[in-house]
This record gives structure tokens, C-alpha cells and sequence, in this order.
């Protein structure tokens, strides 16, 4: 820069905006300056010149220009008391000063500066003092680095690390250390803190229902919505729908309890979303340090058991720890662990549960699903479905039930249809049609004698893999029925996405159709819907002569149940697979 001496010290250098080519208007033709003044007008950097003398600006480069964000000629000859704002002004002319007294190059480190447009800054710059011959100040050439951008990316990265980026509040490391911190301060000290798990209710159906951005929205205004139901407090989002909230101060029981109230009160009114509403309810576990649990872990796995419990009690609902509640949760987790193996280890069985015609043959079978656990014994589904199904492990196990079924089908004497159950989650893997065509064609069972069953909650995540699956499924030949008819929220409309087979009614109506007039006009309802869309109809859970005669009476085409027949292992019913005809009935 040194070399950097133009002659006619106040006038402007380099002024001009409108060409690429800057005029030297103070120095003739010298080529050599020439190229340096359009390095420097076209450098990244912020280049000016000053006058030693009076401080004003001789030369401004593109970048500057850009970076006060006022036109150069609004700069050239005026000085930074000029152009620049009180506190701005009086810190660059402290600055001028001092790298003209100190007769050498200054660095200042990052420094936030306002700009005569009203930006605030971060930046780097370095001053140098230009002498002439005789050695008296000349100019002061400034170069400073913009790093508001770096800065501003840093500080967003850091901020990231420890909040969520959705919610914006804490995540899940913040919230790791806050509790130690707390809890490290609590024992020192012997005071009490709670912990809160606050978890939405049914948020994967609202995900399915209106769409990821709905969900995103959902758990932004829940995010607010518990900043102001506990506003003192720690708020973090640890996971998925799962929020934990960390009370430092008034940690006891009643004011925790008034917490969780407001809570509850305040996800009250539904959100708008796009003209939908959507209802938001949570449930909520809490736990109090040191009574519920005397270090972190401890205390956290009784918040969650607290949680648990809520959860199972149903929406919308506060559980406070108490002893014995984790037992539950201990049982199901060893629960899952046990499943995840029992595939490999063999401990599935099917028993089958015949389908017959209101007269009485046996027109196929329904594959239920056992366990047989090596310590509980035999578990029926109910116990595990769910869990399976939460998990995922509901794929390897209704893979296992499908081959399973169809192997034993195929080796039937007699071409009785096989029935299988099939999740929804299942139904949402894209392999699913494939997993059916490789087990047919393993087995060899023809694809008319295999129905799968689905219930309305397959329609209603509505993933396009769910429907083309079933509708692949069905191209290959197979049935698809609609189970438990009725107990869903909109079966009727499910009716109509997609083309069923056949529909079951679910054993609730059947049970209560001779006590119940609503249930026997129900199930005739179901019935003379079957007739008009000329869909066969199966009422299933039939106990009694009674309700046979019914259904019977009202021309209902299949009936399952105890009186026909007991879900059994397939040795039960070996007569059936192989007698001749007069021997068919169950
Ligand atoms: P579901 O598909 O509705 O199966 C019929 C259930 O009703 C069976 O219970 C059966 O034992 C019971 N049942 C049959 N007849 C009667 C009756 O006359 N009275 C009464 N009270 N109950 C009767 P189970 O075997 O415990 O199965 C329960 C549910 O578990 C099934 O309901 C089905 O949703 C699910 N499930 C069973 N096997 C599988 C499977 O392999 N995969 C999947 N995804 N789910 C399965
Ligand atoms: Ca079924
Ligand atoms: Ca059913």
C-alpha cells in the first residue's frame, strides 16, 4: 500500500459509480496505477482512502460503497462526522487518530459498527498511516473485512446445537444439561425440582391427516402454547411430540399440579390450520426430585412411567409418579424385548378359526396370531399387536404370519380360503404386494383362496403406498376385506377409496343384537348395505343359536364366531380340511 501515493491529496481518486472503468482523475495515464485502482476498486474487501489531513474520503471501492450502502459520492470529500452517526463517527475518528499518532498499521479486532444505511456490522479492520518523502502524514488507508455473515451463520450453528429448530426452545442436549446442572444444584443445596413429560395425543394422525406441514404447525403453536403455561420454567423439545419441562423454583406438588392444569387449559382451543381445526390435547407425567427419584435417571424414568400411565388413561390427562407405576413400564419393555426375538426363536403359532355360511359350511379359516412365551405362556394378541405395531416389529411378524398361513393353506386337501389380519403399518411399506406375490408363489397357494383383512385405520394414514399396495394386491387375485365394521370413525366413506370385498361386522353389534334394538338395526343397516353394493357381508363373534337365527333371518352371507367355531390349532379341524362333503359342517 505504501507504494499507493497519489499526488493531489484532497481531491477524490477513484469516483466513479457508473463505469467499470474508474477514472485516475488526480494522476495521468501511469498504466501500472491504472491496474492497481481497478484491483482495488474490485476487490471483495472494504477499501478507502482517507486525507491525513482533514480526515476526508479520497477513495472508495465498489465494495465499500456496497457495504455503507450510500452512493460514494455522498462520501468523497466529506469526512465521517458527515456521513456517519454520533457514537460511529467518534469511533473512527479515535481510531484515525490513533494509527496517525502511533505511525504504524492497527488492527482492530471484531467490532460491531452501524452503517450510515442503519445496518448493524461485525467486522475486522485494519488502518495504515501513508507517508510523504519528507515523512508527514498523507493518508490513511483502511481495509475492513465484512464477517457479519460468518458471524451470523456461527452464532446460528451454536444456537442449534442446544435449541430445536422448529420450536426454537432447548433440545434434547439443553435439556441433558440443564437437568444435570439442576439437579447438581439441588443436592448440594437440598431443595426439590420437578420434571414434566409432556406428550401430544394422537399427533401421528394428525401428520397422516393434514400433511407434515400441519404437524410442523402443531408442534410450534404447542411450543408456545406450554411457554406460556410455564413461563419460569425449562421448556425443551426431546423428541418427535415429546416435550420436558424443568421446574427449578416452586417444585412442590400443588403448584406443579396448577402447572399441569394450565397446561391442559391451554391447548383448549383448536388450532386453524388452512381452514381445518385441529383439536390438540396432551398427556402429561410428572415427578419431583428427590422423592420420586433421588438422581437424574431415577427421576426420569418415573416421569416417564408417570407419562405412561397418563397416556394409557386415556387424553388430555396428568399422571404424578407413585411407586409401582414403573412396573408397568419395566413389564413392557421387557415385553418388547422379548418380541423383538420371538420371531427368530419360533415362538409364534397360528390358530385358525373357521368362516362358514349361515348354514353351517366351513367356507375357509381366519389365522390368529399366539405367542407362546417361554415364561408367560400363551399371549393372546391383544397384549402385543399394539406394541408390535408401535415398534415396527409388526413387519417381520406379519411376514412370519403370511407364510406361515399360506404354507398351511396350500396343503390343504380341500381349496378353503385362508384369512389373514394385516396392519396398516404393514400396508405401508412399499414391498408389501411384493412380500405377498414371493410368498405365493413360494407356497404355490392359489391367490383366490388368500384374503387379507384390513381395518379402516389402513385408510386412514393414507400414504399412497398403503392404497397401491392394496390395489396390487388385489390385481394378483387375492380378497380384501374391511374388519370390525362399524367401530371406526367413518367406515362408510373408507367404503368408497377403495374397492373391498367384503366387509365384517364387528362382534360388538353381534353381541348386544338380541338385547339391543340399536345394534339389530345397525347390523340390518350393514346388511342391506352389503346387498346394494353387492358386497358378501361376515358378522362376526356370533355366541348364541339366537343371534345365528338373526342373522340368518336377515340373509347375512358368512358368520364367525365361538359357535361355529374356536380359534384352535389346525389339528382341530383337520376333518374339515379333508372330509368328504355331508361332513363339512363345524
Ligand atoms: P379380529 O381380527 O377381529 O379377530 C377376531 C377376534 O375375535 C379374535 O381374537 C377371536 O378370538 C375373537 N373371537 C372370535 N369369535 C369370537 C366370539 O364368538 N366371541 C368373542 N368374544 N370373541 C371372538 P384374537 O385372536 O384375540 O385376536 C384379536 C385381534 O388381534 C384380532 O381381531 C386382530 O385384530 C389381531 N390379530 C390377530 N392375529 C393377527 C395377525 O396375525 N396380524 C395382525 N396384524 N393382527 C392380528
Ligand atoms: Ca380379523
Ligand atoms: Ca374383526
Amino acid at each position: 500500500m505504501s507504494q499507493f501515493m497519489p499526488s493531489a491529496a484532497s481531491q477524490p481518486i477513484l469516483s466513479s459509480t457508473a463505469s467499470d472503468a474508474p477514472n485516475i482523475e488526480s494522476h495521468s495515464a501511469a498504466a501500472p496505477l491504472a491496474c492497481l485502482t481497478t484491483i482495488i476498486e474490485h476487490i471483495p474487501a472494504v477499501v478507502y482512502v482517507k486525507n491525513a489531513a482533514d480526515r476526508s474520503y479520497m477513495l472508495i471501492n465498489k465494495a465499500a460503497e456496497r457495504y455503507y450502502g450510500v452512493p460514494r459520492e455522498r462520501m468523497l470529500g466529506r469526512t465521517a462526522d458527515d456521513v456517519f452517526a454520533g457514537a460511529a463517527a467518534a469511533y473512527i475518528r479515535e481510531q484515525d487518530s490513533r494509527v496517525l499518532d502511533a505511525r504504524a498499521e492497527l488492527s482492530a479486532d471484531e467490532h460491531e459498527i452501524v452503517t450510515p444505511d442503519g445496518k448493524t456490522c461485525i467486522v475486522t479492520t485494519m488502518r495504515a498511516p501513508v507517508f510523504d518523502p519528507s515523512g508527514a502524514p498523507q493518508y490513511i488507508v483502511t481495509v475492513i473485512n465484512d464477517v457479519t455473515a460468518r458471524r451470523r451463520a456461527e452464532d446460528k450453528v451454536a444456537f442449534l446445537a442446544y435449541h430445536d429448530a422448529l420450536t426454537e426452545l432447548g433440545n434434547r442436549a439443553a435439556f441433558n444439561e440443564h437437568i444435570k446442572a439442576v439437579s447438581d444444584m439441588a443436592a448440594a443445596a437440598g431443595g426439590a425440582f420437578g420434571v414434566v413429560f409432556v406428550d401430544l395425543d394422537r399427533f401421528k394422525d394428525v401428520n397422516d391427516t393434514f400433511g407434515h406441514v400441519a404437524g410442523d404447525a402443531l408442534l410450534r403453536d404447542v411450543a408456545h402454547r406450554l411457554r406460556a403455561a410455564a413461563a419460569d420454567a425449562f421448556i425443551c423439545r426431546i423428541g418427535g411430540d415429546e416435550f420436558a419441562i424443568i421446574v427449578a423454583r416452586q417444585a412442590e406438588p400443588a403448584a406443579l399440579a396448577h402447572m399441569c392444569r394450565d397446561i391442559h387449559a391451554r391447548m383448549e382451543p383448536d388450532l386453524q390450520f388452512e381452514g381445518a381445526s385441529i383439536e390438540i390435547s396432551v398427556s402429561v407425567g410428572a415427578a419431583i426430585y428427590p422423592n420420586d427419584g433421588g438422581d437424574v435417571q431415577s427421576l426420569l424414568n418415573a416421569a416417564d412411567a408417570a407419562l405412561y400411565r397418563a397416556k394409557a388413561d386415556g387424553r388430555g390427562v396428568t399422571c404424578f409418579f407413585e411407586p409401582g407405576m414403573d412396573l408397568a413400564m419395566r413389564e413392557r419393555h421387557a415385553l418388547h424385548q422379548d418380541l423383538r426375538l420371538a420371531v427368530a426363536r419360533g415362538e409364534f403359532l397360528l390358530h385358525y378359526q373357521p368362516l362358514a355360511e349361515v348354514g353351517g359350511d366351513v367356507v375357509g379359516f381366519e389365522a390368529l396370531i399366539r405367542w407362546n412365551h417361554p415364561e408367560r405362556g400363551m399371549i393372546a394378541p391383544d397384549t402385543f399387536v399394539a406394541l408390535a405395531e408401535e415398534t415396527g416389529l409388526i413387519v417381520p411378524i406379519g411376514r412370519w404370519v403370511l407364510r406361515e398361513a399360506c404354507r398351511e393353506a396350500a396343503s390343504w386337501e380341500r381349496p378353503l380360503k385362508i384369512a389373514i389380519n394385516v396392519s396398516a403399518i404393514q400396508l405401508k411399506h412399499d414391498n408389501f404386494a411384493n412380500t405377498v406375490r414371493t410368498v405365493l408363489d413360494l407356497t404355490g397357494l392359489d391367490p383366490r383362496r388368500l384374503e387379507i383383512e384390513v381395518t379402516e385405520s389402513v385408510l386412514m394414514t393414507d400414504t399412497p403406498a398403503t392404497l397401491a399396495n392394496l390395489h396390487e394386491i388385489k390385481a394378483l387375485g387375492v380378497s380384501v376385506s374391511m374388519d370390525d365394521f362399524g367401530t371406526g370413525y367413518s367406515s362408510l366413506s373408507y367404503l368408497q377409496s377403495f374397492p373391498f370385498d367384503k366387509i365384517k361386522i364387528d362382534r360388538s353389534f353381534v353381541a348386544s343384537l338380541t338385547s339391543n334394538d340399536q345394534s339389530a338395526a345397525i347390523v340390518r343397516a350393514v346388511l342391506g348395505l352389503g346387498r346394494g353394493l353387492n358386497l358378501p357381508i361376515t358378522a362376526e363373534g356370533v355366541e348364541t343359536g339366537e343371534q345365528l337365527a338373526f342373522l340368518s333371518a336377515e340373509s347375512c352371507d358368512h358368520v364367525q364366531g365361538y359357535l361355529i367355531g374356536r380359534p384352535q390349532p389346525i389339528d382341530a379341524y383337520r376333518d374339515i380340511l379333508s372330509a368328504p362333503a355331508q361332513h363339512r359342517r363345524a
